[in-house]
């Protein structure tokens, strides 16, 4: 049997909510591969929809997306959806910095919005550029 592959899925705190709705909207998809998460985003996707067994790693601040990036670098991840708040300084930028940095040294597919994420998992409407109506992230 073909070796599932692997999303890591992490947001920052004002863009959690839209991850968990990105992730209830896939979720048949995303339910195809195996999941990682830091922390917190991790229990709330967890919460919302346990079906998917995201494994929780540490928080993001205390390690999570360092913890993300040493998976990446062992080439056990083949996709990042990265939901970043681009409007809020955060104490652990430089392990967002570190973590962008080796996503794009292991040449991995990263996604830092909804539409991006879309095009990852395969999302046909998205695939050929099509929009699917109004923006719902
Ligand atoms: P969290 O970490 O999911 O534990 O909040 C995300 C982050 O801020 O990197």
């Amino acid at each position: 049997m073909a070796k599932r592959q692997a999303l890591a899925l992490v947001a920052h705190d004002e863009k959690k909510d839209d991850l968990v709705r990105f992730a209830r909207r896939h979720r048949k998809r995303l339910a195809g591969y195996d999941l990682y998460a830091t922390g917190t985003t991790g229990s709330r996707i967890n919460a919302a929809l346990p079906e998917l067994a995201v494994t929780a790693l540490k928080s993001g601040p205390l390690g999570g997306d360092q913890q993300i990036g040493a998976l990446i670098a062992e080439g056990r991840i083949s996709g990042l959806i990265f939901f970043i708040d681009p409007l809020t300084p955060m104490p652990h930028d430089v392990d967002v910095k570190a973590l962008t940095r080796l996503a794009v040294l292991y040449d991995i597919p990263m996604a830092l919005n909804a539409r991006t994420a879309e095009l990852i998992i395969g999302d046909p409407a998205r695939r050929d550029g099509k929009r699917g109506g109004k923006a719902k992230t």
